[in-house]
């Protein structure tokens, strides 16, 4: 039998998606894979039904529908400030996770060095082996996540093509400061490297924290690939939406490496979508007040472990450590969680290249009586 590709070995199935599967099996409560268990805005729902009427069944432009991109301009325009033109500075993907590769397969030539951050959303490793690319990573250190500019410089003075940013950050909940972004933007000048972002939760942010979109800060645009999705800001992670933003130089190389993997992303979802985009304010003051009430709640729920845990200061996710219970890895930790106690979160070795195996992620994008059952199931933890 002819033997499958050599890149395959370097890297597992997702451990996040992986969860779901086991908690599925065994009824737990999902905490693992960050998605929410509510429904996408009525406005969404309704140009749905709409749009299957309609005349979007077969492929939209494979960089994406044009009204869409109009709207999505617009919305990136309303919230960076920056200009953007839908012909020439985007690609509609498949989610972030397209995105992310795409720009992967865009920036990096085999061989060639990626600076990540630790940790890390898992995919970046699998990107980084798909694409050739090889990761150098950076710690970002409990309990701030902060990183360490002479560790960062070092990092730099090692030449790689781009450095991965998620703001903010999955799954630590680090929301980056203007003057962390601005030092890691002086270092991408100086040795001429792509800064890549990952910006999903750019909407969930809680105060005094706010999001400082990279692309936007001064000379930063056209060394930026910014990746978002759609996914998280209007609860619709199963509809596979989201974009790359870069010059228009790396665009149209963009827009290759897309065409070549996926073609599209759905075309009546596209259009669909345009309700979200077009959503007033109001909608984005609101989501981030639900989220900031769903950390309150998750929060009194964590303190009742007698655990300690992160609180995030962005995105949805808590790394809680279950050090004290005793377990060899924590992978075997979250196994028993899902299986004895009936609650589902990640092992956060997944996202960490250091050999961490302290912390089980679990995320709070649920409905307040999910989270409430699943407080209950955890207080059984209780040391
Ligand atoms: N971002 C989500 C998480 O970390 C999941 C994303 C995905 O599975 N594509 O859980």
């Amino acid at each position: 039998m002819p033997s499958t590709a050599r890149r395959l070995a370097g890297f597992t199935e997702s451990v996040i998606r992986g969860m779901t599967r086991l908690a599925n099996q065994h009824g737990a409560i999902n905490l693992s894979q960050g998605f929410p268990d509510f429904s996408p805005p009525e406005e969404l729902l309704a140009a749905l039904e709409r749009a299957t009427r309609g005349p979007h069944h077969q492929y939209a432009v494979t960089w994406g529908a044009p009204r869409f991109r109009q709207a999505l301009a617009k919305k990136i325009n309303r919230f960076s400030g920056l200009a953007i033109d839908p012909d020439q500075h985007l690609v509609v993907t498949c989610g972030s996770t397209e995105a992310m590769m795409v720009a992967m397969m865009t920036a990096c030539n085999p061989g060639d060095k990626v600076i990540v951050f630790s940790p890390f959303y898992e995919n970046y490793a699998a990107d980084a082996i798909l694409s050739g690319a090889e990761p150098i990573y950076v710690p970002l250190r409990a309990p701030t996540f902060d990183f360490d500019p002479d560790e960062l410089a070092k990092a730099f003075a090692q030449k790689p093509k781009a450095i991965i940013v998620c703001n903010p950050s999955n799954p630590c909940g680090k929301v980056f400061t203007r003057t962390e972004l601005l030092t890691i933007l002086r270092l991408a000048e100086q040795h001429d490297a792509f800064v890549i972002t990952d910006e999903p939760y750019e909407h969930i942010v809680y105060a005094p924290n706010t999001h400082v979109h990279f692309a936007a800060l001064p000379g930063a645009f056209e060394r930026t690939i910014t990746c978002n999705s759609l996914s998280k800001t209007y609860s619709i992670t199963g509809w596979r939406l989201g974009y790359v933003q870069a010059a228009p130089h790396v665009i149209a190389q963009a827009r290759k490496v897309h065409d070549f993997l996926t073609v599209g992303a759905a075309a009546p979802l596209q259009e669909a979508a345009v309700a979200g985009l077009e959503l007033p304010d109001s909608y984005y003051a609101g989501l981030g007040e639900l989220y900031a009430a769903k950390r309150t709640l998750f929060t009194s729920i964590l303190k009742q472990t007698g655990l300690k845990f992160t609180e995030p200061q962005g995105a949805y996710y808590s790394l809680l450590d279950i050090s004290p219970l005793g377990f060899k890895t924590d992978t075997e930790a979250a196994e028993w969680m899902i299986k004895e106690i009936g609650v589902a979160g990640v092992p956060g070795s997944s996202f960490f290249r250091e050999p961490e195996h302290r912390y089980i992620r679990f995320h709070f994008a649920k409905k307040e009586e999910t989270l409430r059952a699943a407080g209950e199931k955890l207080a059984r933890i209780k040391r």
